[in-house]
């Protein structure tokens, strides 16, 4: 069997791929809702791969892994590998997860950091009116995260914050040291956040990057205690393009709170010093980041040997996302928490997928498919409707 093509298209705002075979076979991915400008970059990667053995998914990715680099760069290679899995699992006529070793859970846990309601101030009463309406979702999800600080606009709304200049333009890395008043602030958001969800939900914290390690530390140890399930991000992270172990060291062996980072981070490599320093207790990647779903795998046991827990990033990588992301999930060792649920934005991506009626969240669990490859397929007639001008031609051969 060989490759023939590698076609992509701009879906609402997520890219999404087509791998054609010789033999008819065809493997799909997405890629997040937020990278609509990675077209050229992931076509770029078709002459490498066209003519190779699908089914070979790892000898294709040896062509191409190195040609990758922290997010959002490492999108295309991802998108790619999972969409290579789909293939494998179609013509072996098993799911994914048979691939990786097989399922050891029948259904997977997922945390709700992407059915959000928005903030009607940065106040700690609109922390929790938010929280009790996450709360109160009918899939009843039993971790909730949300962005505080540098990560959602608490950095900028909130008068004296921090000590630094607010840029809100872009993907600028605002950081800088709280002010006194910044953090108490924080810390009664929390507060306020934690009361809504007492002990019956887990509360994790997405914070940003952009703390300093003195910042992390306190407030590390200020919610101890108050069912923080974990703070993610708080030095480096999202659109970091390096580790920094060093700094989580000074952070994590010093309290109880649960410390999550590597949403960011491309490869397995890139993991070492995390995960061989126990520099946090969580690591989170992302597949369609950090080089998809084996690489996953391989972090995820890793991990597992050091004493370091897993949950994956995931709340814009659309519903072909949510399809990998079930069935890598459902062989992860029991360092598996929970994966953040992606979800299908305009609406109308819930209408153009064969398959995505079977991946419904109930009681914060979905149940993992056991149809051949990712368990999803374009509904192609009523895809087409979607399509851009200059993306007619995804579905031709
Ligand atoms: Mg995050």
């Amino acid at each position: 069997m060989k490759i023939t093509d590698l076609k992509c298209a701009i879906l609402g705002n997520n890219p999404v791929i087509r791998i054609t075979t010789d033999e008819g076979v065809v493997g799909i991915a997405g890629g997040e809702t937020y990278k609509p400008y990675l077209k050229p970059m992931i076509l770029f990667y078709r002459d490498l791969i066209v003519g190779k053995d699908p089914t070979d998914v790892e000898r294709v990715m040896l062509g191409i892994r190195r040609l990758g680099a922290f997010k959002p760069w490492g999108t295309a290679v991802s998108m790619i590998e999972m969409a290579l899995w789909d293939i494998a699992g179609k013509v072996a006529g098993v799911p994914v997860y048979k691939l990786l070793g097989g399922k050891i859970r029948d259904r997977v846990r997922v945390y709700n950091g992407n059915i959000r309601f928005p903030l009607e101030g940065n106040q700690p009463e609109h922390y929790a009116q938010a929280m009790q309406k996450m709360k109160d979702l009918p899939e009843r999800f039993s971790i909730i995260k949300q962005a505080v600080a540098f990560h959602d606009s608490m950095y900028s709304n909130v008068d004296k914050f921090y000590y630094g200049t607010p840029v809100t333009e872009g993907r600028y890395p605002n950081r800088g040291m709280l002010t006194e008043k910044g953090f108490k602030h924080l810390l009664k958001c929390v507060e306020a956040m934690a009361d809504v969800l007492d002990d019956e939900v887990g509360l994790a914290l997405d914070c940003g990057p952009g703390m300093t390690v003195g910042d992390a530390l306190k407030l590390a140890k200020a919610v101890e205690g108050m069912n923080v399930t974990w703070l993610e991000d708080m030095i480096t992270g999202d659109y970091t393009p390096y580790v920094l172990s060093d700094l989580y060291l000074q952070v994590t062996p010093y309290t109880s709170t649960a410390i999550h980072t590597g949403e960011q981070i491309y490869l397995r490599q890139n993991f070492i010093e995390l995960i061989e320093r126990k520099a946090v207790n969580i690591i989170g990647p992302d597949p369609a980041d950090v080089g998809g779903l084996a690489e996953m795998k391989f972090i995820a046991e890793y991990a597992d040997l050091h004493g370091l827990l897993f949950a994956p990033h995931g709340t814009g990588d659309g519903l072909l996302g949510l399809a990998a992301l079930v069935q890598l999930s459902a062989t992860l060792p029991d360092n598996y928490i929970a994966f953040e649920l992606p979800s299908g934005e305009p609406k109308w991506w819930f209408e153009i997928l064969n398959g995505i009626e079977n991946l419904i969240v109930q009681d914060s669990h979905i149940v993992v498919p056991d149809i051949p490859g990712i368990g999803i397929t374009f509904n192609e007639q009523e895809t087409i409707k979607y399509l851009r001008e200059d993306d007619q031609g995804f579905f031709d051969n």
